[in-house]
């Protein structure tokens, strides 16, 4: 019963120290969110001592009673919030369920193709020393390199070079939808499978404000913890003629017991993605993410360089072109953190520094919108952010951060917590 504080006080201390920065600073990481109370509750629960190897009512070991129930709420809101005829919830990240899928779908040495990483692809997608690069014979698509878009012209040309078994559509730095119908003919005219991973832009689709790749695509994956703001961790969604590859794939394919209480923090993250809160959260997300593309536009930053990828964005996130800056992405990343916004540095399609460096900043909108930011916030967000990137290193950093804690005050983070 000795509470934390007690008996490991260094790192009760890194808890109170992360509450403090993540009150104090703006979280513009695109990836990131703030899950509700409930999550946090339900995560830091006693299921986090259940042993549940297998599926509800199937499972090899006794006394799951109670946790079969949390799944199985899991995987029914699941299915009803995406309109999807199978919901595995057991993969403990998006990366797992990501393993999954093409243990599930193909064989070591099959081929798949998707988005190149330095175009804003993921590493689960045909990275070299990544799993599914060292596994699968990797083909990819890249962005067009006037329009900075993925153009299906582009995909299918490559299909038809590499004559993939799969076909992945989905990304991590990516500011535009994807043509779900166009991938799923280019997948058919070439006899590939298609998968979609919708990790970033779930919560966009959730609330309706984002096409759903669901009626598209052989199978979904994603993470529950980007747009969604519930627990880190993935799902995958299926036609059900994939369910059981899809579920032995999972467990036991790639994992051992799943993390209960995570999966009974995720029931509680798709009950809430039910609600029109959570519409109203995303319609906010979807208009920061427009409102700081705009300002990011405008002639005096263009003046020093710095420029918005695509023009815009339609998604949750908005990614800055430093090639022309004075600023690379790291120092652009490190001054924005002086000034208390936390963004990643972010390598632009065809960018001449390398990975460590970058030259472009990924800028996101859920975690703020979480947090309860509008219009108005959103505005003079984005015009911080301006005036950094215009004011490289003379920016005056302590009349940002004024700023910054202005905002911060007005909207705390777990009052009471
Ligand atoms: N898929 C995409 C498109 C992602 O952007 C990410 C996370 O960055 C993942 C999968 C992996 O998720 P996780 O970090 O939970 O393994």
């Amino acid at each position: 019963a000795t509470p934390l504080a007690e008996l490991d006080p260094e790192i009760a201390a890194v808890l109170d120290g992360e509450l403090a920065r993540q009150r104090d600073t703006l979280e513009m990481i695109a990836s990131e969110n703030f899950v509700p109370r409930a999550v946090l509750e339900a995560q830091g629960s006693v299921l986090t001592n259940k042993y549940a190897e297998g599926y509800p009512g199937r499972r090899y070991y006794g006394g799951c009673e109670q946790v079969d129930i949390a799944e199985n709420l899991a995987i029914a809101r699941a299915k009803d919030l995406f309109g999807a005829e199978h919901a595995n919830v057991q993969p403990h990240s998006g990366a797992q369920a990501n393993a999954a899928v093409l243990h599930a779908l193909i064989n070591a040495g099959d081929k798949i193709l998707g988005l190149e990483l330095a175009h804003g692809g993921h590493l689960t997608h045909g990275m070299k020393i990544n799993f599914s690069g060292k596994l699968y014979d990797v083909g990819s698509y890249g962005v067009d390199p006037q329009t900075y878009r993925i153009e299906m012209d582009e995909v299918r040309k490559k299909a038809l070079e590499h004559r993939p078994d799969v076909i992945i559509a989905g990304w991590s730095a990516y500011p535009r939808q994807l043509d779900f119908a166009a991938f799923r003919e280019v997948a058919d005219e070439v006899g590939a499978k298609l998968w979609v991973d919708m990790a970033h832009f779930a919560g966009l689709v959730a609330a309706g404000l984002h096409p759903s790749p669901v009626p598209h695509a052989d199978v979904v994956s994603s993470t529950v913890h980007k747009t969604i703001g519930g627990p880190r961790s993935g799902f995958i969604l299926s036609k059900e003629e994939y369910a059981k590859k899809i579920n032995s794939a999972v467990f036991p394919g790639q994992q051992g017991g799943p993390l209960m209480h995570v999966i009974a923090a995720k029931a509680v993250s798709f009950k809430v993605a039910g609600t029109d809160a959570f519409k109203d959260r995303q319609e906010r997300t979807l208009r920061g993410a427009s409102i700081i593309a705009e300002r990011l536009s405008q002639p005096d930053v263009a003046a020093a360089g710095a420029s918005v990828l695509t023009g815009g964005t339609d998604v949750h996130l908005v990614l800055v072109d430093l090639r022309n800056s004075n600023l690379d992405g790291q120092q652009a990343e490190d001054l924005l953190h002086d000034a208390g916004i936390t963004v990643n540095r972010n390598a632009v399609p065809f960018d001449p520094r390398p990975p460590r460096v970058t030259s472009g900043l990924r800028i996101g909108t859920p975690a703020l919108a979480t947090r309860g930011f509008g219009d108005a916030e959103f505005a003079e967000v984005a015009d911080i952010i301006a005036t950094a990137l215009k004011d490289g290193a003379t920016t005056d950093v302590d009349a940002l951060s004024a700023r910054v804690a202005t905002l911060t005050a007005k909207f705390p983070l777990y009052p009471g917590l």
